[in-house]
């Protein structure tokens, strides 16, 4: 394999903003003698393009055949071979058989999203150029001992976006989903009757959010939008049992049509007091999808009526990992 001189116009496929560092067509330690991986770094400092062009002590540069800016810019630095990864413990990606990519981190910032964004695309678009699938591409820790770069970030989620990317070019590149929870509030609003021997679905009638609904219209179900891990928290007040009678409060999960019970995510048993009373918090965690839904139930084995306050609510955070 030759020079790589098409790497701007590659880059530039990206859509991200390119400069070609003055002499890359010509830099490089001989030609590239073949393309079967990509690896990606951090450089460990900031505003280091001059080290991953001319190298540091001990080792001569390039180091790298692109340097990725914080800000999302492509720096274009070598056609030819460069010093980045040896000695590697893949075979594909060696000095030899891939191309590395520098990305400007000091190794504890967090990553702005416009340059794992830049990232991603980029070596989507070396992918397509060399015929490789996202599997090629590796972090540095995972293809070399003892290293750690690119930091906190996890390759198989790095290349599932990748992957989307050579499938799909040119989509808009989703935006990453951070650890910022979408929120239901919910609140019973009137007091319910659950009957002797017999159980109650808790209907929703306040819902304090301002995101789209997230329980059916039927009132009963809370329902996720994609996969989610939830974190539920419910306050749930019930009157009208008989002193030291037990009731059980479940978060329970039922088919998307509300039609087969799956399972009780959450269950747990409440003696009621003196007064035939049962105040508690019924938190939880567990997973919902797109094919079934959530219910908080009251089930009641004793003989005697109750009521499921009107000031029961729940809190549902739903996380996406
Ligand atoms: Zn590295």
């Amino acid at each position: 394999m030759p020079w790589l001189t098409q790497l701007a116009d590659v880059a530039r496929a990206t859509g991200f903003p390119v400069t070609e560092v003055g002499g890359w067509k010509t830099r490089g330690h001989g030609p590239q003698p073949s393309v079967e991986g990509v690896v990606c770094h951090h450089t460990a400092g900031s505003n280091d393009r001059h080290v991953v062009v001319n190298g540091r002590p001990g080792l001569e540069g390039p180091l790298s055949h692109i340097w990725l800016q914080h800000t999302g810019r492509i720096w274009v630095v070598a056609a030819g071979r460069c010093w980045h990864n040896a000695p590697s413990t893949s075979s594909h990606h060696m000095n030899s058989t891939s191309i590395g990519i520098e990305a400007e981190n000091d190794g504890r910032s967090p990553w702005p999203q416009v340059q794992l964004d830049a990232y991603y695309a980029l070596c989507a678009e070396l992918c397509r150029e060399f015929g490789l699938p996202a599997s090629r591409v590796a972090g540095h820790k995972e293809v070399n001992t003892g290293k750690v770069d690119p930091h906190s970030i996890n390759m198989n989620s790095f290349r599932s976006r990748v992957a989307a990317l050579i499938k799909n070019p040119g989509t808009p590149i989703e935006q990453q989903e951070d650890d910022v929870p979408e929120v239901i509030s919910l609140g019973a609003g009137d007091d319910q009757a659950v009957p002797a021997g017999g159980e109650l679905a808790v209907r929703w009638h306040t819902e304090y959010t301002d995101d789209p609904p997230g329980h059916n219209a039927d009132g009963v179900a809370v329902m996720a939008k994609a996969a989610r891990w939830c974190i539920v928290d419910g306050l749930v007040k019930v009157r009208g049992l008989k002193p030291g009678t037990e009731i059980d409060v479940a978060w329970s999960r039922y088919s998307r049509d509300g039609k087969e019970f799956e399972d009780d995510a959450w269950r747990l048993s409440f003696r009621a007091d003196a007064n035939g009373r049962v105040e508690s918090s019924v938190g939880g965690q567990f997973a919902l999808n797109t094919k079934n839904q959530l219910r908080l139930r009251i089930i009641n084995p004793t003989d005697a009526a109750a009521v499921v306050e009107k000031v029961t609510m729940a809190k549902i955070a739903m996380f996406s990992r």
